[in-house]
């Protein structure tokens, strides 16, 4: 999406110091084409964790647990609520929430987040809504789930220049077509939608800060 050398230089700088347990799911994730959050783009969510210091976070696509985890590091004063609906992804973000010794602060509920849950409904509400499960529906996940947005909440939804696809729609294979005009249609609204302010930085995969207005 950026300019190749801008994107080698950023990575060069990676400060080397990642705990080896975090590695092991990065290392993981790719070897079982898992699609965890790109580094960079982790990068730009934990500043805006250090910035904002959410008290509720809600997640929406957990897989192994990886973002949920990182976020809960980063900021350790917040709990984290994550909905994943496979089964087997939702065993492994199980075991790696333990390894880290993270169940008193991560939540994590196996089901289909397109449909309302009791563990959700009884939080009051949430500072940080984090979307990142099925592209294709982007704006149910943050029409169910808005409501319980703080007033000045924000919602981060990453993906939204999937690959650069976004971008050049003509380059999309007939299979991801449908989920790249979404994505679109997502960003559209999105950046329209006056309730929020809306910046979609070229990081990562693409991710959309949107800000409630007061
Ligand atoms: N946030 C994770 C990556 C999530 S990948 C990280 O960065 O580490 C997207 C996940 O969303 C997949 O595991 C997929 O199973 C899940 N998902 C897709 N649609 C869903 C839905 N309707 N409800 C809950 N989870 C869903
Ligand atoms: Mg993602």
């Amino acid at each position: 999406m950026l300019d190749e050398k801008v994107l080698l230089y950023l990575g060069s700088l990676e400060y080397k110091q990642d705990q080896t347990a975090i590695l092991e799911m990065e290392k993981f994730a790719k070897q079982t084409g898992v699609p965890i959050m790109e580094k960079m783009g982790f990068d730009f969510v934990r500043q805006i964790l250090k910035l904002r210091k959410p008290k509720m976070i809600l997640e929406i696509g957990s897989a192994i647990g990886y973002s949920a985890i990182r976020m809960a590091l980063e900021a350790p004063n917040s709990m984290i609520y994550t909905i994943e609906k496979d089964i087997e992804r939702y065993n492994i973000a199980v075991n790696n929430i333990k390894n880290f010794k993270l169940e008193n602060q991560i939540t994590i509920i196996n089901a289909d987040a397109l449909n309302k849950n009791q563990i959700i409904e009884d939080v009051n509400q949430f500072d940080l809504i984090f979307i990142d499960a099925a592209k294709g529906k982007n704006k149910e996940f943050f029409e169910l789930y808005e409501e319980k947005l703080a007033p000045n909440g924000i919602i981060i939804t990453d993906n939204v220049l999937f690959k650069g696809i976004v971008a050049s729609p003509e380059n999309a294979t007939k299979r991801i077509k449908p989920m790249i005009n979404k994505i679109r249609e997502y960003n559209e609204w999105l950046k329209n939608n006056p309730n929020y302010d809306t910046a979609i930085y070229p990081i990562g995969d693409g991710v959309a800060l949107s800000i409630r207005k007061g």
